[in-house]
């Protein structure tokens, strides 16, 4: 059942300058959102950002984009920088998903409506709506594609896998580790799964434990430069890594390069997630297995509609009611459907979509 409307938005102002100039130009909706977004240093988040700013400013929107380095004190100034420059809407890609309620708690106090992005925020009433992909369901298409690779329901095995896991601090991760871990679970308790480096264990699946913190494709390549160097000495190979995003992937594709593993020969099984540029020539080049995509284009339209709906005093469309409990409320949200891309769909679902030129994965 989709949420009522938010109240003060008719303090709203006209952009100045923008195109329709007054109140309601050229059809388009009057309206001061800030955006925040946690990191320039991952392609997906450049394109989370410009694009929905760019949307936004086609509907005559004042729009100030703000990217935090993934450092939470820098996005809560920013938010704050945001609310006191007159924004009236706040879309926020938490960095850190429980330390944003005070400020938001403020914005809040003046009437801002706060839409979660990708990531939910805990802790906090302050949050009215949440506009994401599937987060399960990303870490469950990770699962089932290894599942299906390696042939595990026909009871193939076993194999040595490695599983990885995101950055503790952001709430989506522990989403996608168990999608993924209730569909692998079985075959690691089967023994069909068998984890050399002990990192996790079927009575020991405490993700954060091995959780890349600030998702970074360096700490990925130390972890499994780590691995591979203290638990695979005897010649024995790793066979499949369970990678929740692309940036971990690309980490752990560059130490399995220099511990010598070749493409076509002994290269394991390895998922992500985003379809990131250089993944996505990965993928062509066999080094990556499969990506999970989520059309950051899709989910900024979302976004644009629940705007537009604020903007408009109209009811906003969520069609999640339950899943997203930040600890004080269910978030009202809007779930897209993620989608895997392996080599073959490179073309008809990321090139011929607009999502990627031909040129950026060197085809
Ligand atoms: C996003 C992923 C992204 C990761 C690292 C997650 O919250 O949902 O798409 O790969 O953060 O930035």
């Amino acid at each position: 059942v989709a949420t009522g409307v938010v109240a003060g938005l008719a303090a709203c102002a006209p952009p100045a300058g923008s195109s329709g100039g007054g109140a309601e130009g050229d059809g388009g909706i009057d309206c001061n959102v800030g955006i925040s977004m946690p990191t320039r240093s991952l392609e997906r988040w450049i394109n989370d950002g410009e694009g929905l700013k760019s949307k936004l400013e086609d509907d005559g929107c004042t729009v100030d984009l703000q990217y935090a380095d993934n450092k939470t004190d820098q996005q809560i100034s920013q938010i704050q920088n945001q609310v006191a420059g007159g924004a009236k809407i706040l879309v926020v890609a938490a960095v850190d998903g429980l330390t944003l309620g005070p400020a938001l708690e403020d914005a809040k106090s003046q009437d801002v409506t706060v839409i979660a992005y990708d990531r939910l925020i805990n802790g906090t009433d302050a949050v009215d709506y949440y506009a994401t992909f599937d987060n399960y369901k990303v870490g469950q298409l990770q699962g089932q594609f290894i599942e299906n690779q390696l042939g595990l329901a026909d009871g193939a095995g076993p194999f040595n896998f490695e599983p990885f896991a995101g950055s503790p601090d952001d709430n989506n991760a522990g989403f996608f580790f168990q999608g993924a871990w209730d569909v692998l679970l079985p075959y690691v308790e089967s023994g069909q799964l068998v984890i050399p480096s002990g990192k996790l264990s079927a009575t020991n699946d405490d993700w954060k434990s091995i959780g890349i913190l600030g998702w970074g494709s360096d700490d990925a390549q130390a972890e499994m430069d780590n691995r591979l160097q203290s638990f695979y000495t005897g010649g024995q190979k790793v066979q499949v890594v369970l990678s929740p995003n692309d940036s971990l992937a690309l980490g752990i594709e560059q130490s399995l390069s220099s511990a010598g593993y070749t493409p076509g020969s002994d290269w394991p099984i390895i998922t992500g997630q985003d379809a990131d540029k250089a993944n996505v020539e990965a993928i062509l080049a066999d080094r990556q297995s499969m990506t999970v995509w989520k059309d950051t284009r899709e989910l900024g339209n979302q976004v644009q509609k629940m705007i537009q709906a604020i903007v408009a005093g109209d009811e906003v469309e969520v069609n999640d009611t339950e899943t997203y409990d930040n600890g004080n409320k269910v978030v009202p949200s809007f779930l897209l459907d993620p989608q895997v891309v392996v080599k073959d769909d490179v073309q008809s679902l990321l090139i011929d979509s607009g999502f990627l030129k031909a040129a950026d994965v060197g085809l």
